[in-house]
């Protein structure tokens, strides 16, 4: 029904949309700059530089997955990767993803989030009576900030691991993995489906330690910072973005049995068997370790992008990315009516 809003009538929708418009827009003026953090982009290149300099030219890989020895330019910024069609698809289906993004963030984040912390500090209060209050220094807060991390760290890994191992999650999950070549942006390529299910290991992995945390300490205990970033999101956030980028970052051998380099990335988004379902977790290597699907690569190992040449064909465009879920799933329905018909 329309209504009268002094000088002008409008409709519902209209007043709804002037209501709640800027609202959305903040949302997602407030998100979008997030993804691409300069400060770690220009780390990032200047890594790079670094090891160009080192490794005097080489280190870098081009769109087939193979190291090779090239000119500075070239070396940062390959024209064979950023013009491949993988790496067009990585740009529309981030703008669609980011573009959906807000809504359920706001409803999982804003929702589960608190609903988990309350839960969680209830359960406590209920069995063990209020907290000791404990006074918070500068140890707590390096253990905080580490439980934080490898807490988020285990439930990312819990819901990879999944997605790998369950065909049903995979045909959302595949669509990352359909990048042909590695770009930053190739990061937040995954399904729209996807975003959910990252924001409820989230809202998991996070709330629980933080609730805990805040029982302890009353409230009153805080992450140690970086640049205004927790140290948590910081190393996310990096490791988020170099491990998208064809310029191979290894750490020591003994290191990366602990943590996970950027290059140990490179062999996640390879479609050799050997390669296939490995190095699950962001941060550490502690749950691959534990689980078995770590895989420290040789140095310079070729690793070829994308879901092989089998299934590429199905996977390459933005709406065959879109609809893909969809198609797997139909095919999954089909075959499992099949076997549950009885054969004449
Ligand atoms: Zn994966
Ligand atoms: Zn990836």
């Amino acid at each position: 029904m329309p209504v009268d809003s002094g000088a002008q009538t409008v409709g519902p929708f209209t007043e709804l949309v002037e209501l709640y418009g800027p609202r959305v827009w903040n949302t997602l003026a407030a998100n979008v700059p997030r993804d691409l953090r300069w400060n770690w982009l220009l780390l990032m290149i200047a890594i790079a530089l670094l090891i160009f300099v080192l490794r005097r030219g080489r280190g870098a890989k081009g769109a087939d997955g193979r190291e090779r020895s090239c000119g500075l330019l070239e070396y940062l910024l390959p024209r064979d990767i950023y013009t491949h069609v993988s790496a067009r698809v990585d740009v529309w289906l981030w703008v669609f993803e980011r573009a959906l993004r807000p809504f359920w963030a706001v409803l999982l984040l804003g929702s589960l989030g608190p609903l988990i912390e309350r839960t969680v500090i209830g359960t406590l209060t209920a069995g063990l009576g209020a907290g000791p209050a404990i006074e918070p220094n500068l140890a707590w807060m390096l253990l905080y900030s580490l439980v934080l991390l490898l807490g988020y760290d285990f439930t990312f890994f819990l819901l990879h691991y999944a997605e790998h191992r369950i065909p049903a999650l995979w045909a959302i999950h595949q669509v990352h993995h359909s990048a042909e070549v590695l770009t930053p942006l190739t990061r937040y390529r995954e399904h729209v489906l996807e975003g959910p299910l990252y924001a409820s290991a989230a809202a998991i992995g996070y709330a629980v330690p933080a609730a805990a945390f805040a029982w302890l300490f009353a409230g009153s205990i805080k992450e140690i910072t970086l640049f205004n970033i927790g140290i948590f999101a910081l190393l996310f956030g990096f490791n988020g973005a170099f491990r998208h980028y064809h310029v191979q970052f290894r750490y020591p051998r003994w290191l990366e049995q602990w943590l996970q380099s950027p290059a140990m990335h490179h062999t996640h988004h390879s479609y050799l068997p050997q390669h296939r379902d490995t190095n699950l977790a962001v941060v550490t290597s502690i749950w691959d370790r534990m689980c078995g699907t770590l895989y420290v690569p040789a140095p310079d190992e070729y690793t070829p992008w994308g879901l092989g040449p089998e299934r590429q064909a199905e996977c390459r465009s933005f709406t065959q990315n879109i609809a893909a879920p969809f198609r797997d799933w139909q095919r999954m329905l089909r075959a499992t009516a099949r076997r549950a018909t009885p054969q004449p």
